[in-house]
């Protein structure tokens, strides 16, 4: 059987896009190399404006089958300093990703998808019209071949889109979901900056668990890790308890990089669509899934799909990139009495589409606080050369 959309990846990306075609009758076939439901290293929020891309009966259902928790607080913290933002309508939610991307799965296959879990894609062809797509569960037939696989995408690979991201142009992050119960927490979603050059740590309030985590770039990952070693001690009722963090990569937006060809379109992490300065991926992903889903269903190009997402997505990047270098290590905040309108701009960021923009007026905000910024070259070197 030949099916006319291949995804490699089941994440946000890939589900989501999945469930697009398939409701609109296309045959669709999924591959993930991971055993389904599989855990996902993560902070688990979905911001506000990620649940508004996601169709209605997505978080009907999700309140129906899986649990998560509203979020209304929005906390800035620096060593003993603290300020926060109380609001009456939520401005995303908590969930545990492995309980989230399961159930996006899953509404791609009540759309009609097929799901083939524990398959590797490993690479593919071009044999006339279509591609035949070689895994380790076999060889399947499709006409067009959709990489949703992430940060290390092996299609970017294959299909000579990109070799990998270069160490510059990601972020590393390193977290861990702790039951409640041992941890010393504020609710909402808590954001922390620490002396870590454009990072800064986070404590979400889930459920009956807490998500702490740190990110920065990937160059700086000895001090990531330091970082996080530190505000895991800090926040354990019992200083003992041995936690186990990991660390993963993000890769950062803000640079135009060649994400399709032919009928190959990278979604994504694997397109590199994550926002530098929030760390925020879910929104750029589950997007980036509706625009592909939306050019292949109106027969357009790659070039149509990646002038669609740069117009989406791009300025906004570049913003978020000089945000962090402008800002460099965040825990100057506080002594700039810049803290009030950074609490305004993260309730922005979680909630308004980028093409609305929430990171201009914070520049210029900042510009006028007079902020001594910090300039690491190869963000530089990206910006200008993108
Ligand atoms: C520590 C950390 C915390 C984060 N916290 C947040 C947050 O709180 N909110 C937010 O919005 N974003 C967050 N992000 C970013 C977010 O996780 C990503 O942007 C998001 O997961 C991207 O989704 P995706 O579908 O593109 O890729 P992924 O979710 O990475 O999914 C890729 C899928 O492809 C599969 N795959 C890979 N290779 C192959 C292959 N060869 N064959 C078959 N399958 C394959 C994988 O198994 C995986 O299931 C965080 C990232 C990190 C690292």
């Amino acid at each position: 059987m030949k099916y006319d959309v291949t995804i490699i990846g089941s994440g946000p990306a890939g589900a989501y896009c999945a469930r697009n075609l398939a409701e609109k009758g296309l045959k669709v076939l999924i591959l993930d190399k991971k055993k389904f439901p599989r855990e996902k290293h993560c902070g688990g929020l979905i911001s506000k404006k990620a649940l508004r891309v996601l169709k209605e009966d997505f978080v009907k259902e999700y309140g129906v089958k899986k649990r998560y928790n509203p979020i209304f607080k929005i906390i800035l913290t620096s060593g003993e300093r603290k300020t926060f933002l109380e609001k009456n309508d939520s401005v995303g939610i908590i969930v545990k990703r492995k309980e989230f991307d399961e159930l996006l799965t899953s509404q791609a296959i009540d759309k009609g998808a097929i799901f083939m879990d524990g398959c590797e894609y490993q690479f593919h062809t071009l044999n006339k019209s279509y591609y035949e797509i070689h895994t380790t569960k076999g060889t399947f037939s499709s006409d067009y071949i959709i990489g949703a696989d992430g940060v290390f995408s092996r299609v970017a690979k294959v299909s000579g889109l990109r070799q990998s991201f270069r160490n510059w142009e990601m972020g590393m992050a390193v977290s861990c979901e702790i039951p409640k119960e041992l941890v010393i927490e504020k609710g909402g979603v808590e954001f922390i900056f620490l002396k870590i050059l454009g990072g800064m740590g986070w404590c979400f309030s889930g459920t009956d668990f807490v998500n702490i985590g740190v990110g920065g770039y990937a160059l700086d990952s000895k001090k990531i890790l330091l970082a996080a070693n530190e505000l895991m001690i800090k926040r354990l009722k019992n200083k003992n308890n041995v936690i186990n963090l990991r660390a993963s990569f993000l890769p950062a937006g803000g640079r135009k990089r060649t994400i399709a060809k032919e009928k190959v379109f990278l979604v994504g992490d694997a397109a590199g669509l994550i926002d530098a300065f929030s760390g925020e991926g879910i929104y750029y992903a589950l997007t980036s899934g509706k625009i592909v889903a939306e050019v292949i269903l109106k027969n357009q190009t790659a070039t149509d799909y990646e002038e669609q997402c740069y117009r989406k997505f791009l300025n906004e990047f570049r913003l978020s990139i000089l945000m962090s270098i402008v800002l460099g290590e965040r825990n100057n905040i506080f002594k700039q009495g810049f803290d009030k309108k950074l609490l305004e701009a993260f309730d922005k960021i979680l909630t308004i589409a980028p093409k609305n923009g929430c990171y201009k007026e914070l520049i210029f905000n900042i510009a006028r606080h007079g902020f001594s910024p910090v300039f690491p070259y190869l963000w530089i070197k990206s910006l200008l050369f993108a």
